[in-house]
């Protein structure tokens, strides 16, 4: 038995691992970083469960999507908020009314060494953690899986976060639905290697000798950008000044060579989406919806089910929204129409680079 033959075919959000009934299977890195199931021929009993369960292997359209999408443009009500969070705000507001209901949220986080994990809030403090897009796969581990089953079965209401391949994982592990689960998707780009994100700290780190102590994604001090404006990194060195470095954002977003190669060939980057509620940034307001423009950010949100449509409803004190034409986002949102191209060669010379000589040098021959 054998996952993951191709690697575009595996998104790794682990699912199968957890499914397996004789727990044969181990999620571990690949040379890139990217984690990747790996089963113990010594324990496993060939039921074929993780290959006819793996939301990847399903043929197109048995794929977990939920009903006909419905596009809004949002803006969260607070400035203090979209300025912490990437686009208009749209997860704190939807995140809010989970908290006040005493439910739960589950998102992407820092942890003490600014790898990016999912975590759990019960809190606004906790809560607070997930705001803002971290540009590296985020791990689901194990842990985070049984707390969400826990969550849901003790009858407490769930607001899940992630990519949507994540979410995809969340039903393949879960295998039912729950009236207490909403699930919230962004349109997702594609991620970065874990391990290309610690080389990347490393190096950041032996140019400025000392600590990394400070990350933001998306700064907004200069308004809010496309991140492939590549004007958004910011970081700190043992507490001090901040600073902006773009070369992170130009090997991800630029030259497309640290992205996982699922990414390349993700089914979820179309307007059918896994999830309840959608967020994202809802580019080229200027010339839609003029009125809307903010320096700071504005949300695209979509809505899928009756779920999501009575989540965003009761944002109605916190957020403004409003529903828009599809054809404004479908048009200026790649990630609706397909997954992102990249240049296999070039990535394939940046990775030999990488093993023979090192992550600086391997930099140092991406053109700038
Ligand atoms: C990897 C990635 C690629 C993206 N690509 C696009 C794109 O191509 N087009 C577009 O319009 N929007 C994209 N987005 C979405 C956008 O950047 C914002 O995340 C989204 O609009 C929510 O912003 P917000 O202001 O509502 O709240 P925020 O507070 O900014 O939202 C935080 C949310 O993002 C989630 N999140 C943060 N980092 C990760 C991560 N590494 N993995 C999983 N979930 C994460 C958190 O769990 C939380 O739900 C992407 C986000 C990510 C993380
Ligand atoms: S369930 Fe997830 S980790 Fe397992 S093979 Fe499928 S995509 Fe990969
Ligand atoms: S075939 Fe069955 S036992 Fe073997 S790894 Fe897959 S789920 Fe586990
Ligand atoms: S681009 Fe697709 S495969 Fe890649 S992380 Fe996003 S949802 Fe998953």
């Amino acid at each position: 038995m054998e996952l993951a033959k191709n690697k575009k075919l595996c998104c790794g959000c682990g699912a199968c691992a957890e499914i397996c009934p004789m727990q044969a299977i181990t999620m571990k890195p690949d040379e890139e970083g990217f984690l990747y199931p790996v089963i113990d021929e010594d324990i496993c009993i060939e039921c074929g469960l993780c290959e006819s369960r793996c939301h990847e292997l399903m043929p197109a359209g048995s794929d977990f999507v939920r009903g006909e999408p419905v596009f809004y443009i949002a803006h969260n009500n607070d400035e203090e908020v979209i300025m912490k969070s990437a686009s208009g705000g749209a997860f704190s507001a939807l995140s809010d009314v989970i908290l006040a209901e005493g439910g739960v949220v589950y998102g992407a986080v820092f942890d003490k060494d600014f790898n990016i994990v999912h975590g759990r809030a019960e809190t606004t403090e906790e809560r607070n953690r997930m705001r803002s897009s971290k540009y590296v796969q985020s791990v689901v581990s194990s842990e985070i899986y049984a707390q969400l089953k826990e969550d849901l079965e003790a009858g407490r209401k769930v607001l899940f976060t992630g990519t949507p391949c994540q979410i995809a994982g969340v039903q393949t592990f879960l295998d039912r639905d729950y009236d207490n689960l909403i699930l919230c998707d962004v349109i997702c780009h594609s991620v970065p290697s874990p391990l290309m994100w610690r080389e990347y700290l490393k190096m950041l780190e032996d140019e400025n000798g000392g600590k990394i102590t400070y990350v933001n994604f998306r700064d907004k001090t200069e308004g809010w950008q496309r991140a492939s404006t590549f004007k958004g990194f910011r970081y700190k060195i043992d507490d001090g000044e901040l600073k902006k470095d773009d070369r992170f954002y130009r090997l991800f977003f630029g030259w497309k060579t640290i992205a996982r190669p699922s990414c390349s060939a993700c089914k979820y980057a179309q307007v059918n989406r896994p999830s309840d509620i959608t967020i994202a940034d809802y580019w080229g307001v200027e010339r839609f919806a003029p009125d809307w423009k903010d320096f700071y950010g504005v949300s695209f949100i979509l809505t899928t089910s009756q779920k999501g449509v009575d989540l965003l409803n009761a944002c109605k004190d916190t957020m403004r929204f409003e529903q828009r034409d599809p054809s404004e986002q479908i048009s200026e949102n790649h990630r609706l129409r397909g997954p992102m191209g990249i240049l296999e060669e070039e990535r394939e010379a940046f990775w030999k680079d990488y093993q023979e000589k090192g992550f600086v040098y391997a930099l140092g021959t991406m053109p700038l």
